[in-house]
C-alpha cells in the first residue's frame, strides 16, 4: 500500500491474506517487465489535502487515510498516475516506466503497519532497481556474498556462539571458540587502554532504582530498561548503562585539577529492552558488553583531550583492519540543557580535533542529544557496508545531576566537563561485524584455533603431542586431530573450520623434527623446523596482519 525508498532499493507494503511466495514475486516481476516495456508515462498533480482525504475515506483506503490524517499535514499533496495506477507520492519520478533498466524483487516478509506490533501485519516486498544491468548484477553478487557471511550461520558453523530460546531472545552464549576470540579482543583492548593512561573499573549489574532516578534514566530511558525488581523491599534496576556508576565513583573523594583528566574505562555488560521484532543475531541484542569510558576534563584542557581521544579511537579501529571511516558531528538541538558557552567550546573542540586529524566529516546541525554534542564514527566493511561503532559524546547533564566538582588551581570548586565514549560500541555487535567482514577467516592474532596438527597415521600421534606441547608453551592456540581418519578427510575438516595453519605430520617430518605447513589462503609452505614455525607464527600474530587472500584457482 505504500512505496518507500530505502538506502538500497525500495519496498512496498500490501494487505493480503497470505504471505507472498517466491513464485508470486516472479509473477510480479514478469508483470513489471511488461509495464516497463509499455513506457507508460508518470504524471504528477497537486491536489488539496482534504479533498483527497475525503476521496480515500469514501473508497475505504484506510492506510492512505491514516497517513493523510496523521503524518501528512501539507495543504496540498502530490499524486502520481501511471496508466490506471494512482498513488500518493512526494516524487520525483522518472518520466516514463521505460527508464527502468534493471530491477529485481529480492525478498518479502511480514511488516506491521508503521512498525507497530499493535497494528495489522502487512506483507512487504523488497526490491532493487539500477540504471544498468551490470550494476544490478554487482549488487546481487554482493548480496549473495553477504548471505554466505551471515554471522548467524558462520557463528554456528564455526562453533563460536549460540542463541537459544531456553536462554531467552537477544541473549548470547559465547562458546569456547567464540570466547577465545572475544578474549583476544578484550585483552588487546585492556592493554591499549592501560598503555594510554586509562584506569579500568568494574561496576555491578544492578543498582537501586534511586541511582537511575538521579541519573535521569527512569525519566528519559524507561522504555529501553528491563522492569525493576524488588530486593529486601527496595527497588533495584538491571543496568542499561554504566555511566551512573562511574559518576558515583568520581564522587568517592575530592578531586583536584592535578588529577584531571581522569579516563575510566570498563567492559560493562548492560541490558536493554528491545522489542522482539527488532532482535537480530549479535547485531541487535538484549544483553551486551559496551567498551565504555568516561573522561572527566578541565574545560580549558578539552581540545587536547579530544585530539588525543580521536587518534586513540582510530588506532583501535585500524588494529582490527578497518581503514575506511565515515564521521559525523552532531550539534546543538533546539531543546537542550547546559550553558551556551559549554556547547560552543565542546562543538569547536570536536570540529578542531577532526580537522587536525585530517578526517573528513559531515555536520548534522541540530542532531545532537539534548545533553551534548557528539561525533559518530562509522566503519566500512569488506562488502562496503557501514557499521556505526565509535561515539564520542559530551554530557552536560550527568555532572550537574551528580554534582561533580574539582578544585581548580586557585582553590575554587569547578564542574568538570564529561565525555562518554565507546570505541567498538558493543563487543557482541563488533564481533558480528568482524565475523562477517573476514567471512570467518580471522587474522591469526584473533583466530580461535591458530593451528591444527594432523598426523597422517596413529603411530605419529606421540610426536604430534610433542609438537602441540611446544606450541602451547609459547601461547599458540593449537589442537591435534588424532582420529584414525584419512589425512584428506582431516584436511577438509580443518578447512571447513577455517583454521589458519595446518601442520601435517608424516614419518619424514617426525624423523627430522619438522612439520609440513599449510597456510590457509596461501597454500603449501613445505617442511619447517619447529623453531622456524614458532618464529613465523609469533611474527604474524604480533603484526596483526590480515589473513592472506585465497589464491585464484
Ligand atoms: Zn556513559
Amino acid at each position: 500500500m505504500m512505496l518507500s525508498p530505502i538506502e538500497e532499493g525500495f519496498y512496498y507494503d500490501f494487505e493480503v491474506p497470505e504471505p507472498f511466495s517466491p513464485e508470486d514475486l516472479e509473477k510480479i516481476e514478469a508483470r513489471m517487465g511488461e509495464i516497463v516495456a509499455e513506457k507508460a508515462p508518470f504524471t504528477r498533480e497537486e491536489v488539496n489535502h482534504d479533498e483527497i482525504l475525503k476521496l480515500y475515506q469514501e473508497r475505504g483506503e484506510t492506510y492512505k487515510v491514516d497517513l493523510l490524517e496523521n503524518t501528512i499535514s501539507d495543504e496540498t499533496v502530490s499524486i502520481y498516475t501511471q496508466s490506471r495506477f494512482r498513488d500518493l507520492c512526494r516524487g520525483p519520478h522518472i518520466p516514463h516506466t521505460g527508464f527502468v533498466k534493471a530491477f529485481k524483487l529480492t525478498s518479502s516478509s511480514g511488516a506491521y503497519w508503521r512498525g507497530d506490533e499493535r497494528n495489522t501485519m502487512l506483507q512487504r516486498i523488497y526490491g532493487v532497481s539500477y540504471p544498468k544491468r551490470g550494476m544490478l548484477d554487482k549488487y546481487l553478487g554482493r548480496m549473495e556474498e553477504a548471505k554466505k557471511r551471515d554471522h548467524r550461520i558462520l557463528g554456528k558453523q564455526l562453533e563460536l556462539i549460540a542463541i537459544s530460546d531456553e536462554i531467552g531472545p537477544g541473549l548470547i552464549l559465547w562458546l569456547p571458540k567464540g570466547a577465545r576470540v572475544r578474549n583476544e579482543i578484550e585483552n588487546f583492548w585492556r592493554e591499549e587502554h592501560l598503555k594510554a593512561g586509562y584506569e579500568l573499573v568494574y561496576s555491578p549489574h544492578v543498582a537501586r532504582l534511586g541511582l537511575w532516578e538521579k541519573s535521569g534514566h527512569t525519566e528519559f530511558y524507561r522504555e529501553s530498561m528491563f522492569p525493576e525488581m524488588k530486593i529486601d523491599n527496595n527497588s533495584y534496576q538491571l543496568k542499561p548503562m554504566n555511566c551512573p556508576f562511574h559518576m558515583a565513583m568520581y564522587r568517592t573523594k575530592r578531586r583536584s585539577y592535578r588529577d584531571l583528566p581522569l579516563r575510566w574505562a570498563e567492559l560493562g555488560t548492560v541490558y536493554r529492552y528491545e522489542r522482539p521484532g527488532v532482535l537480530h543475531g549479535l547485531m541487535r541484542v538484549r544483553g551486551f558488553t559496551q567498551d565504555d569510558a568516561h573522561h572527566f576534563v578541565e574545560p580549558d584542557k578539552i581540545d587536547e583531550e579530544l585530539d588525543w581521544l580521536i587518534s586513540f579511537c582510530l588506532h583501535i579501529l585500524k588494529s582490527f583492519g578497518f581503514t575506511e571511516f565515515e564521521v559525523s558531528l552532531s550539534t546543538r538541538p533546539e531543546k537542550k540543557i547546559g550553558a551556551d558557552a559549554d556547547w560552543e567550546s565542546a562543538e569547536k573542540g570536536l570540529r578542531k580535533a577532526l580537522q587536525k586529524a585530517e578526517i573528513d566529516f559531515t555536520v548534522d546541525e541540530g542532531g545532537g542529544a539534548f545533553y551534548g554534542p557528539k561525533i559518530d564514527i562509522i566503519i566500512k566493511d569488506a562488502l562496503g557496508r557501514r557499521w556505526q561503532c565509535s561515539t564520542i559524546q559530551f554530557d552536560f547533564s550527568l555532572p550537574e545531576r551528580f554534582d561533580l566538582s574539582y578544585v581548580d588551581s586557585s582553590g575554587e570548586l569547578k564542574r568538570p566537563l564529561m565525555i562518554h565514549r565507546a570505541l567498538l560500541g558493543s563487543i557482541e555487535r563488533f564481533f558480528g561485524v568482524l565475523l562477517e567482514n573476514f567471512a570467518g577467516d580471522f587474522p591469526l592474532w584473533l583466530a580461535p584455533i591458530q593451528a591444527r596438527i594432523l598426523p597422517i597415521t596413529d603411530e605419529l600421534n606421540t610426536y604430534a603431542g610433542e609438537v602441540m606441547t611446544a606450541l602451547k608453551k609459547v601461547g599458540i592456540r593449537v589442537e591435534t586431530d588424532t582420529r584414525s581418519e584419512k589425512i584428506g578427510h582431516k584436511i577438509r575438516e580443518a578447512e571447513l573450520m577455517k583454521i589458519p595453519y595446518m601442520l601435517i605430520i608424516g614419518g619424514r617430518e617426525r624423523d627430522s623434527g619438522a612439520v609440513s605447513v599449510r597456510r590457509r589462503g596461501e597454500g603449501d609452505l613445505g617442511a619447517m623446523g619447529l623453531n622456524d614455525l614458532i618464529t613465523r607464527l609469533e611474527t604474524e600474530i604480533k603484526s596483526k596482519a590480515l589473513s592472506p587472500k585465497k589464491q585464484p584457482k
